[in-house]
């Protein structure tokens, strides 16, 4: 994937769009969910995240304790050492890793823990479990990093802006 040409593309929309989603709700779209599930499914049929993995080189996932407890146990380390040697608390509390790219992202784009990864890089980039409307807050952000959510927004636009059923179309 051209990470490069994907940024440009975004920055470039960038405004349009943050400004179709902060105005979503007033369109009162029928079974909006339904669509951006739908739309989910599309996009992560056409956009390989082992081409990308722009999110685990750009981003940080937010630790629950339980994942580091988990990893932690993997990795045979204790809770506190794995703390101390990739993660940091940030002022709400959250546990977040200290560098990007993330530790445990390989060459090959694929993860070192992916079975037991954390729960916010399995359910990234959230879009199909999270109510549209409330997920616009972190989908603003994501879409200029994320080409699943970009290709997300950029259908939803298509399919309540422009009236183009096509955008429904796994093309
Ligand atoms: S834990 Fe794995 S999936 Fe999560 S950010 Fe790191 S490399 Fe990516
Ligand atoms: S979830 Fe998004 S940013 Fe992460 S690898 Fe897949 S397309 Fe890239």
């Amino acid at each position: 994937m051209d990470l490069k040409a994907f940024r440009i593309k975004a920055g470039r929309n960038k405004k349009k769009y943050t400004t179709f989603l902060k105005g979503l709700h007033s369109r009162k779209v029928k079974q909006l969910n339904a669509k951006a599930k739908k739309l989910n499914d599309i996009a992560f049929k056409k956009i390989d995240c082992l081409a990308c993995g722009n999110c685990c080189k750009t981003m940080t996932p937010t630790w629950q304790p339980a994942d580091i407890k988990r990893v932690a146990s993997h990795l045979k380390m204790t809770v506190q050492q794995f703390k101390d040697k990739w993660l940091y608390k940030d002022e709400s509390g959250d546990w977040l890793n200290t560098k990007t790219p993330c530790q445990f992202l390989q060459k090959d784009n694929k993860c070192s823990i992916y079975e037991i990864r954390p729960k916010d890089c399995s359910g990234f980039p959230h879009i199909h479990h999270t109510d549209f409307l409330v997920g616009r807050e972190i989908n603003i952000p994501n879409m200029t990093s994320c080409p699943i959510t970009y290709e997300v927004v950029e259908r939803m636009y298509k399919l309540v802006v422009e009236k183009d059923q096509s955008a429904l179309d796994s093309k």
